[in-house]
């Protein structure tokens, strides 16, 4: 049988599994921040623990971090991870450091089962849930990293935007959520946490009572049709749906919703399509972030083009909707969900003569 995960625990579940074994309150407390408040892992560190309770600690429960299979920098500062699971399956994350902010994107699922048309990891289909822990790990992992470059900051900010649908995980991604904004572990505030969705109906309503977290929402049409076409979710929860679900989200006065649009040609770029938005925000504090799309092979969709996501903006910000132009960070290398993942999956079944030759003639930095 395989041993529990160490990071899946709660501070609750580490006191009931120590007092079993006689120890008190205040060593469960003192794991807990080894954890999340100083990203440590390695039982063999915690240094204020008895050494037979470290021993114990390693034989019975798994501690690993995801393994770190690729980390590509980017020319805009950011740096794209390729991570593999304890199962060997790949997931990704990406840091993005600027003045103001560190953000950390992270994924909740390995592949995802929304099957967005536009999007590599619906591509790849459902593999299966990431847990509380591994997302944790994603965080650690993170703030481990940021110390080796000799930032003295931390993860400020997180969003799910990367594989998979968080609420499709609820549970997980709000107990992770939760540790990330407790004080006692990574004390992140609950406004700078933020979950990205599909528009899974019954799960924003769920998350807005239960840890009402910053919402953005994966909009990419203001029509039914088209986003039925574009987003299958919109088959069972319609914008109208969607519209009254968000209606009724606590969110921040201050910081309101937030909307991804990715332009695509020909296909929500028009005019008319900002119009019809305009209408669908109506009532909301909304923002919109207009993001030309990352092509990737064997998608016949390309992005919009620049004069006129242009004019799409300014037909939004004229009606005080804000609507920055938000290209995708890391685009050099891989920085949509799902690509670098795809990418790595594809060259394990490579030939390892074809793959050197390919390896080459795209200059990937491999970090072993
Ligand atoms: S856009 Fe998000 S929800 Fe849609 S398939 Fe991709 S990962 Fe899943």
């Amino acid at each position: 049988m395989s041993k529990p995960y160490a990071l899946d625990w709660t501070e609750q579940e580490w006191i009931s599994w120590l007092s079993l074994r006689g120890e008190s309150t205040y060593i469960a407390k003192q794991i807990y921040r080894w954890l999340f408040a100083q990203n440590c892992s390695d039982p063999n560190l915690f240094t204020n623990l008895s050494k037979n309770l470290r021993s114990a600690l390693l034989e019975k429960l798994s501690w690993e971090l995801p393994k770190v299979d690729t980390r590509l920098e980017s020319i805009d500062g950011s740096e794209k991870f390729l991570l593999v699971m304890k199962d060997g399956l790949f997931g990704e994350m990406v840091l993005m450091p600027s003045e103001k902010r560190i953000t950390l994107c992270v994924s909740s699922q390995i592949g995802c089962r929304m099957g967005c048309t536009f999007c590599q990891t619906g591509k790849m289909g459902f593999k299966r849930n990431i847990s509380r822990g591994e997302i944790l790990a994603q965080l650690i992992l993170a703030n481990q990293r940021l110390k080796e470059m000799g930032e003295e900051r931390r993860v400020s900010n997180i969003v799910f935007m990367g594989m998979g649908e968080p609420l499709d995980n609820f549970d997980e991604v709000v107990a992770a959520c939760q540790t990330m904004i407790d004080p006692k572990a990574f004390g992140l505030s609950k406004h700078r946490v933020t979950v990205s969705t599909s528009g899974l109906v019954p799960e924003i309503q769920r998350l807005g009572k239960e840890l009402p977290v910053r919402l953005a929402i994966s909009l990419h049409s203001p029509d039914d049709e088209r986003r039925s076409r574009l987003m299958p979710v919109n088959r069972k929860y319609p914008l109208s749906v969607l519209k009254e679900a968000l209606l009724e989200y606590p969110c921040s006065p201050r910081h309101g919703i937030t909307f991804e649009y990715v332009m695509i040609s020909g296909e929500n770029d028009s005019l008319l399509h900002a119009k019809k938005l305009v209408k669908f925000l109506h009532g909301l504090k909304a923002k919109v972030n207009l993001i030309p799309m990352n092509h990737f092979p064997g998608n016949p969709m390309r992005s919009a083009e620049e004069q006129q996501i242009r004019a799409f903006q300014k037909y939004l910000s004229d009606r005080s909707i804000p609507a920055p132009v938000r290209y995708s960070r890391s685009q050099d290398i891989s920085g949509a969900c799902g690509q670098l993942a795809m990418k790595r999956e594809a060259e394990i079944d490579m030939d390892p003569r074809v793959l050197r030759r390919k390896r080459k003639l795209e200059t990937i930095p491999t970090i072993e």
